[in-house]
């Protein structure tokens, strides 16, 4: 070996990507670029919903829930990052129930991505594409002028599905909450942990849907924090200045029947009623199962 080529092996060893030991499938490989602690394969694997089917729930496979409740929901509209496949419960029970933390930068970067479609969504509902006119066209200057006028859609606040005392204790910490954590700091969107559970409601996984939805009537309650109620309420005088909805997105790692977010978004619901102020309730989940 020349020392020129001995110094470009250096130098390509320098810039070659180092293999990672990948969070889901344990190897030693190429890291992704775009998600924290797994490698580019199973990156490639990961069943994003990029295109929901139901537009209410985010479902990504054909969904008669949405269309069999008829009642209207007390939340806009949903959206998950990924579809509940094997692999990502196994991925979603480590953290959740081993208490791996090192899964939370990446499931959180992942919820980043349903925050995105979800304001993409919102953003394409409020201020639909504008087809130009004739006289637009004809003055380029005009339609440059409607373009700009887009305005970027944010979210107010989010608010974690909280745990209760039991399960907190025995986890040791909310996975929602911690969801919520990582999106806050991405977005610069404040989160409050709003909301409680006033009972202990047995592990859903092993209920039928009617079972799942009268379990959740009267779940939860607002949180009687003095803390949170005072930095609500200065959320609140800002947005009411500006006579628009307040923004909410509630945050949890899986729906399943909607059951919890939408008892949570009717105590949100009532609280912001109790303060006289109009809410639109979003929610985001990690899957959707
Ligand atoms: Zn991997
Ligand atoms: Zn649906």
């Amino acid at each position: 070996m020349t020392p020129l080529s001995g110094w470009l092996a250096g130098i390509r060893s320098l810039l070659a990507p180092a293999g990672i030991h990948c969070l889901i499938c344990g190897h030693n490989s190429r890291p992704s670029a775009r998600l924290p602690g797994i490698c580019a394969g199973c990156e490639a694997g990961i069943p994003w919903i990029s295109r929901p089917r139901c537009h209410k729930c985010g479902r990504h496979v054909g969904c008669p829930d949405c269309s069999r409740s008829g009642q209207s929901a007390p939340i806009v509209c949903n959206r998950s990052a990924v579809a509940y496949t094997p692999v990502m419960r196994d991925l979603l029970g480590r953290y959740k129930y081993r208490g791996h933390e090192r899964l939370a930068p990446l499931l959180g970067q992942m919820l980043d991505s349903a925050y995105l479609q979800l304001k993409a969504y919102i953003e394409h509902l409020q201020y639909p594409p504008q087809v130009p006119t004739e006289k637009q066209n004809k003055y380029h200057f005009l339609r440059r002028k409607t373009a700009n006028l887009t305005i970027e859609w944010q979210a107010d606040l989010l608010v974690p599905v909280p745990v209760s005392d039991s399960r907190l204790t025995e986890r040791g910490f909310n996975q929602a909450e911690r969801l919520a954590d990582i999106l806050s700091r991405l977005r610069g969107i404040p989160q409050l942990p709003l909301l409680i559970r006033t009972q202990h409601t047995a592990k859903q996984s092993f209920k039928s849907r009617a079972e799942r939805i009268a379990d959740m009537k009267d779940a939860f309650a607002v949180s009687p924090d003095e803390q949170v109620n005072i930095q609500f309420s200065s959320r609140l005088s800002t947005v009411k200045a500006s006579g628009r909805p307040l923004q909410i997105i509630i945050i949890d790692d899986i729906y399943t029947t909607g059951s919890t977010i939408r008892a949570c978004a009717g105590a949100v619901r009532l609280l912001c009623a109790g303060y006289g102020i109009e809410a639109d309730i979003y929610s985001l989940t990690w899957a959707r199962s």
